[in-house]
């Protein structure tokens, strides 16, 4: 597979360029509004947007930011975005309050070259989820081709993903040929053996995903809320652990039972999966939680009203001791609910292991980013992907329905 890269185009002076990159990024509340909380994902877009700005390109950024269900919600403006973007390049960014419809058309019009513009957030249309093409017929109004360089959110068939890309002329930007470089280490040809190490709450995605990935790992290290299908699976009892059982899929009709998926993926994989044989289990989600150790491979049992909420030593050691002899390692998702302390044991030690091994360690996923930065390890990875769905379904095998529009 090879990108069409914006380095091969010529000529770029003065073309309107509609750059689609990630910027879903996280918020917090400061003062009456909203700042950026995290600013990775616009950081690694600082080259491909430096790039096409020495080029003397215009430039009209657009994304999504959350899940605000094709209506405006106030915090989900992309506001706090320009002015982040804005601060770190030292230049102005116009937002604008919409990202279709005549006054954005006529700010793209006047748009100069070296000049960036950063449209409304497009899930605010519920056309775009949709992937309606009228819609995407809008977002390209005005504009000369797409420079593609949101990786984050490129497992999407949306209209400003596949949509806008069947529209015009589409290149990769260098945050995409980054991340796919260092994602092929992981699914081709890896340094053996191949580790994946999985955790996290998104149980029913990962389910499906870890049902391809586990062909080409050695071995499987589960953790996090996707340990408790595992064990429902095995009829071990997890009390009021946190579950997610049925997968609909994303056209909506076929429902996908993950205990089942679970309980095939062990049965085919004993000698790859690797199940926590202890946890932390609480008796509610916060600070103030009893704890106990809950030993599952000595026979012992979680109380019905208490949850499964970090792995436990015996577990912790025997993950480590996996992750030490391994030659790739891929890791999505935390062990436990490692946003409070008391939970966050097993994330931190399986965290320290990984930025520690010698072997090549690819991380990805917003919350297992967030885990690298609270445990001070970030630059300990050999790649920090800014994409946790999108790293897992490009290292399934599966192809991200972007490519198509960006290969050669
Ligand atoms: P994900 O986005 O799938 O990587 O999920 C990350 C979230 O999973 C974090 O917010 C964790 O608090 C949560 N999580 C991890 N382990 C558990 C668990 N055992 N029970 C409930 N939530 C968990």
């Amino acid at each position: 597979m090879q990108l069409k890269s914006i380095k091969e185009l010529k000529n770029l002076k003065g073309k309107k360029v509609l750059l689609r990159l990630a910027y879903d990024v996280p918020l917090e509340a400061k003062g009456t509004g909203w700042v950026v909380a995290d600013i990775r994902r616009i950081t690694e877009t600082i080259p491909t947007i430096k790039y096409l700005l020495k080029q003397q390109c215009g430039l009209v950024i657009l994304s999504w930011l959350d899940r605000p269900g094709g209506k405006i919600v106030e915090k989900y403006r992309m506001d706090p975005v320009a002015k982040a973007l804005s601060k770190i390049l030292k230049k102005p960014v116009r937002k604008l309050d919409d990202c279709i419809g005549p006054k954005v058309f006529s700010e793209i019009k006047n748009l100069k070259p070296g000049k960036i513009l950063m449209l409304e957030n497009s899930r605010f249309y519920p056309e775009e989820e949709k992937n309606n093409r009228r819609f995407a017929k809008l977002l390209v109004h005005g504009l000369d081709l797409v420079v593609f360089d949101a990786f984050a959110q490129s497992h999407r068939i949306h209209a400003s993903t596949v949509g806008i890309l069947e529209l015009l002329p589409a290149y990769a930007g260098f945050l995409m040929v980054k991340e796919l470089k260092a994602l092929s280490l992981v699914c081709q040809r890896p340094k053996k053996p191949l580790v994946l190490v999985m955790g996290g709450a998104k149980i029913t995605d990962k389910v499906a995903v870890l049902q391809q990935l586990i062909k080409i790992a050695d071995k499987v290290l589960i953790g996090g809320g996707i340990a408790n299908i595992f064990l429902k699976a095995l009829s071990v009892p997890i009390g009021s652990s946190f579950v997610q059982d049925e997968l609909i899929n994303s056209a909506g009709w076929k429902k996908i039972n993950s205990v089942r998926v679970a309980k095939k993926i062990y049965k085919l994989n004993k000698d790859k999966v690797i199940l926590p044989v202890d946890f932390l289990a609480g008796n509610k989600i916060d600070g103030h939680s009893l704890i106990e150790v809950v030993n599952i491979s000595k026979k012992e049992v979680i109380d019905r009203r208490w949850k499964f909420l970090d792995i436990g030593p015996d577990t912790i050691s025997e993950f480590v001791s996996v992750i030490s002899k391994a030659g790739t390692i891929f890791w999505n998702g935390p062990m436990g609910v490692f946003e409070i302390d008391k939970f966050g044991l097993g994330t931190k030690k399986i965290a320290q292991a990984i930025s520690k091994s010698k072997a090549i360690t690819v991380a990805g996923g917003g919350d297992t980013e967030a885990a690298v930065i609270k445990y001070k390890l970030g630059g300990k990875f050999s790649h920090l992907s800014t994409g946790g769905g999108a790293s897992l379904v490009f290292v399934s095998g599966k192809e991200l329905p972007v490519l198509k529009y960006l290969t050669k």
